[in-house]
């Protein structure tokens, strides 16, 4: 089955990666800006850390027929250095015109605290301006449901951001519904130890419905699976959930809501023969035998 993976870093990944995604039916990938394990010296490593997002890995994932999207921002860790944050935040619109950028993130809360809340209020600001997305991490460390209540609050404070331009990240048991009630869209981290495992995704999926409900892999520099998607796809197989259900999921789903970037390109997809993608576009199988006859 086809998929989109909306989360993982693949700066942290092997190029045998990218080749195992695309086997397994990866068509996309999207990167959010995240915090390397470190904390940079200054804001110069994050220009180079954004054309790394903008120029490298849209080529390296190219070579196995996944397109490569990215958001930039200044992760919620080192946010909580404000001056060092703003100097980051000046450097984003310049990269704002990139193809593959999708829009701001993530950004969020670690540990709740007034800094990061400062940094995170900016960074709505800059998506606000710049008419773009937003993809929001919520802590996991700390407190994930008073985080994810804090952060719904400050997005509600600015009355230019629509929810459903949004996009709430590793949402769990207690902190999907506010997601969902709220009108944003929200999704489930796989990750083999912390978080969601592919079993409790299908279980909210089962329970709260597909509508505005991604997954991701969140693939990165510590214990993930980057194949943590089709592993997704495996299980809700094995419980019987139809293909048009499992489809939406996880492919419809981010489809939907990556095409309300400025920048979404509608020719990508025509060039993945749409047919495919949407079950409102009849299948062509056929014709495609034949060209390929
Ligand atoms: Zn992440």
């Amino acid at each position: 089955m086809y998929y989109i993976d909306p989360h993982i870093h693949m700066v942290s990944r092997i190029t045998d990666d990218y080749e195992r995604l695309a086997r397994c039916g990866c068509l996309a990938v999207s990167e959010p800006a995240f915090w390397a394990g470190f904390d940079r010296a200054s804001a110069y490593g994050f220009l180079d850390y954004f054309r790394h997002l903008v120029e490298f890995e849209p080529k390296r994932a190219g070579q196995f027929g996944i397109r490569h999207f990215c958001w930039l921002c200044i992760n919620a860790k080192e946010a909580e250095n404000v001056s060092l944050a703003r100097e980051v935040i000046s450097l984003i619109p310049q990269f704002l015109d990139r193809p593959n950028v999708l829009g701001i993130g993530e950004i969020g809360l670690n540990k709740n605290t007034r800094n990061e809340a400062i940094v995170f209020l900016e960074q709505v600001d800059l998506a606000a301006r710049y008419d773009e997305l937003i993809l929001i991490h919520t802590p996991h460390l700390e407190d994930k449901y008073m985080g994810t209540r804090m952060i719904i609050d400050m997005l509600r404070s600015d009355s230019r951001i629509r929810a459903e331009r949004v996009l709430i990240d590793h949402v769990e048991e207690h902190t999907i519904r506010h997601a969902l009630e709220g009108g944003y869209w929200c999704a489930m981290t796989l990750y083999p130890t912390t978080k969601c495992t592919p079993q409790r995704a299908a279980d909210l999926i089962e329970m709260y419905g597909t509508e505005r409900v991604l997954v991701n892999s969140a693939g990165d520099w510590g214990p993930s699976d980057p194949l943590a998607v089709p592993k997704f796809i495996q299980e809700m197989k094995r419980r019987g959930h139809s293909e048009e259900v499992i489809r939406r999921v996880v492919l419809e789903n981010p489809l939907a809501f990556f095409r309300q970037s400025r920048r979404w390109s509608r020719e990508w997809e025509t060039s993945l023969n749409g047919q495919l993608l949407t079950s409102e576009v009849p299948r062509t199988e056929p014709a495609l035998a034949q060209t390929r006859s």
